[in-house]
């Protein structure tokens, strides 16, 4: 398969956009085995645009445009397409529905010109844009040749063309693509990107990260003729980060449902062993969090919420005069909430957090953002310091995570109980 990338938008010519997408459709591309021998860009020009389709349509067998789907008149990419596929343009159901929806869930009201944006010719496969308004399109042509549209910002793109364009391909080509999502947390975006710098520029198997709070995901994904043949391209790669990044890794998993909180879950399901929480400044969220996961059950037996400190006292045993004398948010009384849950319930694991979430309550000693965790076990009890920064919900967010990892490598060394 020949394809050829056609990008629509004065602002691409006039250099104020820089034409990202054409790389990114043109690397997976690639990535794919479909060769890419022509890309270029068009100005929003009907009759420029139309020889661009007609000259790119007589040596690719795809051509894939980007931009111009919008709602407005110097929106031409789809009207001019289905000129040259010799079609009208009417309003598919499928797309208004979409559009529609898009609409409501912005709470932006529609104007009587999106409706265009819902205008395909009638054999035109629809793409959903889960991301923006302007449904994308595989237009079908006579000498069985295709068109495919594409919205213009690339949070759209990009993952409409992974999602749905590429296994279109795939499918046509006789390609498999396989992911595995590798999750890391305890190492920032840029450290993990200096150590894989090298690695993100591989066409295949591709690496791509992804940042959330805290933590950071890479996808890497290969394609091949077969899933083994796949599979075996990202072996040595995920080897070879595993090298680099050691056990900031927490998680190599064949989808992207992963989480701090699955991890932990079948860490401890899989040893056979129970948890109880004890929780102040998160309130009852690591529970929450960990109830999530679908089979929490076998593994968490309960958690405290003990916010007040004389509740911790009361609900958990920690000893007033440990309070006293150590304060609220100290390593001694993490320990004793660790503790006091882990008897209360009699489990085999415990956690405990302990901490200031702010925005007051600072003192020099003790800033905002200092948070004891807890963990106890059969081999007794310690505490773990965390020194968080940012708002109240950022910190208690940071310790709901930094929790689940402290639990799920204490499950890992923990021997089984079965
Ligand atoms: P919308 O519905 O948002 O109008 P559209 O499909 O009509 O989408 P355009 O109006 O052509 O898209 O472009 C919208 C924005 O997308 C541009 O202002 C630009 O920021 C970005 N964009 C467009 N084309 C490219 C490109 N080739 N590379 C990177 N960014 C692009």
């Amino acid at each position: 398969m020949i394809a050829e990338i056609l990008c629509v938008g004065t602002e691409l010519l006039m250099g104020q956009v820089l034409n990202t997408n054409a790389q990114y459709i043109a690397r997976r591309l690639c990535a794919l085995g479909v060769r890419v021998l022509y890309q270029s860009v068009v100005g929003d020009n009907e009759k420029r645009l139309e020889e661009a389709y007609r000259e790119a349509l007589s040596r690719s067998d795809l051509v894939i445009t980007s931009g111009g789907l919008g709602p407005t008149v110097d929106d031409i990419t789809k009207k001019v397409a289905a000129r040259v596929a010799g079609k009208e343009l009417v309003v598919r159901e499928e797309a208004a529905q979409m559009v529609k929806e898009r609409f409501g869930q912005y709470h932006r009201k529609m104007t009587e010109n999106n409706v265009s944006q819902a205008m395909f010719t009638e054999d035109t496969q629809i793409l959903f844009n889960p991301n923006g308004t302007a449904p994308g399109a595989i237009v079908p042509l006579l000498d069985g040749k295709f068109i495919v549209h594409l919205p213009g910002p690339p949070i759209e793109l990009e993952p409409m063309f992974r999602d749905q364009v590429e296994p279109w391909i795939m499918a046509r080509t006789g390609m498999v693509l396989c992911s595995r999502y590798i999750r890391i947390f305890g190492m920032g975006e840029s450290e993990v990107d200096m150590r894989l710098q090298d690695l993100e520029t591989g066409e295949n198997p591709t690496l791509s990260p992804y940042c959330s709070l805290g933590e950071v995901m890479l996808r890497a994904t290969a394609s091949a003729r077969t899933e083994e043949e796949a599979l075996s391209l990202l072996g040595p790669l995920i080897e070879e980060i595993r090298r680099r990044l050691g056990d900031v890794i927490y998680a190599v998993d064949s989808d992207d449902q992963g989480s701090l909180a699955r991890a932990a879950v079948s860490a401890m399901r899989d040893r056979g062993l129970t948890v109880a929480c004890a929780e102040s400044l998160t309130g009852g969220r690591i529970a929450s969090t960990i109830v999530d996961i679908p089979g929490a059950s076998e593994v968490l037996r309960g958690g405290f919420v003990t916010y007040q400190t004389q509740t911790k006292t009361q609900l958990l045993g920690v000893p007033e005069q440990l309070i006293d004398e150590c304060t609220v948010v100290s390593p001694e009384v993490a320990c004793a909430m660790a503790k006091g849950a882990r008897e209360k319930l009699g489990t085999d694991l415990a956690v405990s957090a302990t901490g200031i979430a702010g925005p007051d309550g600072g003192t020099p000693e003790c800033p905002v953002g200092t948070v004891y965790l807890g963990i106890a076990s059969r081999n007794g009890v310690r505490a773990h310091r965390l020194q968080l920064s940012g708002s109240r919900d950022r910190i208690r967010t940071l310790t709901v995570k930094h929790a689940l990892h402290i639990l799920r490598k204490e499950a890992e060394t923990a021997p089984a109980m079965t």
